[in-house]
């Protein structure tokens, strides 16, 4: 990112491990819709000459002196998120506020990112897993992000068994969304969007119901269907900022909304006010910062190897080399029908 709303390519100082620290290459990289929100939208103000990029998985070139559990040679998985895990925010349950609101997110952030030759990563052995072998790059690409984005919003959605739910947005992060809502056992499962491609893995991975925002308005949609009982969750995984606003509408009063998406412009988010119960609806709005990590890797790692996740599924394109970065990115920017995440291979 040269700047707003520019990209390109610069040339940097190889970075430098410290003692906890490890150099990794990458092998494998996605670009994520919040690099277009940074880049495009502006969404974290300007930034200049920042290397963009948080989805990567590599292999580990150098570690500092008192990295213990890697070595240079070792196939790793990095998380988008790598807090600082002495810190406070840690300690109160909140490892992606580590050093400040979103401060545990620091690639394509707060320091240079993965789209790069080398990359540097902070406490390695707290925040690297190892990529199992036999596992697809394509497979492990999606765990950095795209799985924890996604099962975080059925997470923060305290979904029981038997719930009706929705998903507004099924782009990789809903698509997620809806894996991991019919992970906790989700009944009658809404998705929200409108390309075919979405629609059909979404149907794969567990929705019982399509509902497409360009037919209509989707409260309507779904408060029909639910005989005006409407969903015990909403999960908001993309849409626009009118989004959250149609997921508080749609949800039964005392059942929780969960946000996962990244609203990329505007000063505020509108709360409709009758929806909300005129404030007293018992409605919980939740949302938050996908988790990083050695732990959060190891789970994704254990759900994609035990068959309850395929992520790999939502790959649709795939280049090879540094040169065709650019156009997979540009690709996420211009969403094409037959897309759902572009992986860029550097093996
Ligand atoms: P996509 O752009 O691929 O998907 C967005 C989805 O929203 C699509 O299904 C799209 O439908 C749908 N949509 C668009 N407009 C509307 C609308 N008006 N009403 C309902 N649905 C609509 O995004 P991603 O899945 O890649 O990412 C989703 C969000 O998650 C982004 O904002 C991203 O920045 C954020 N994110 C957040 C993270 C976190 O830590 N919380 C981490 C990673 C990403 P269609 O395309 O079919 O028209
Ligand atoms: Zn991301």
């Amino acid at each position: 990112m040269l700047g707003i709303g520019k990209v390109g390519w610069i040339e940097k100082d190889a970075p430098v491990a410290g003692p906890y620290d490890a150099i990794v290459k990458p092998l494998a990289v996605a670009p994520c819709t919040s690099d277009i929100h940074t880049v495009w939208e502006g969404a974290l103000g300007d930034r200049k000459d920042l290397i963009l990029g948080h989805e990567a998985v590599g292999e580990v070139v150098e570690v500092g002196t008192e990295v213990k559990d890697f070595k240079p040679g070792d196939r790793v998985i990095v998380p988008a998120i790598t807090p600082d895990w002495r810190s406070e925010a840690v300690q109160q349950g909140f490892q992606q506020h580590s050093g400040g609101m979103l401060a545990g997110w620091k690639f394509s952030n707060f320091k240079d990112g993965v789209f790069a030759e080398e990359f540097h990563v902070n406490d390695a052995d707290m925040n690297l897993a190892h990529m199992p072998k036999g596992m697809s790059l394509e497979q492990a690409v999606m765990l950095p992000d795209m799985a924890p984005t996604g099962i975080q919003g059925a997470e923060l959605a305290r979904i029981k068994p038997g719930e009706t739910v929705a998903v507004i947005g099924i782009g990789p992060v809903g698509l997620m969304s809806v894996a991991g809502a019919a992970i906790l056992g989700a009944g009658r499962l809404f998705a929200v969007g409108n390309r075919q491609v979405c629609a059909d893995l979404a149907t794969e991975y567990g929705a019982t119901d399509i509902i497409d925002y360009k037919k209509g308005d989707i409260v309507e949609q779904i408060l029909k269907a639910t005989n005006g009982r409407g969903v015990d969750a909403a999960i908001v995984a993309g849409g626009s900022s009118d989004s959250l606003g149609q997921a508080i509408e749609i949800t039964r009063p005392g059942g929780t909304i969960s946000n996962v998406n990244y609203f990329g412009s505007g000063d505020t988010i509108p709360i409709p006010r009758l929806a909300w119960g005129n404030g007293m609806s018992h409605k919980d709005i939740r949302g938050g910062l996908v988790a990083g990590g050695r732990l959060k890797m190891e789970q994704m790692v254990d759900l994609a190897v035990y068959n309850r996740i395929q992520p790999e599924k939502m790959v649709t394109h795939v280049f090879d080399g540094f040169e065709n970065m650019e156009k997979a990115l540009l690709l996420m920017k211009e969403k094409p029908k037959d897309l759902i995440k572009p992986v860029v291979l550097l093996e």
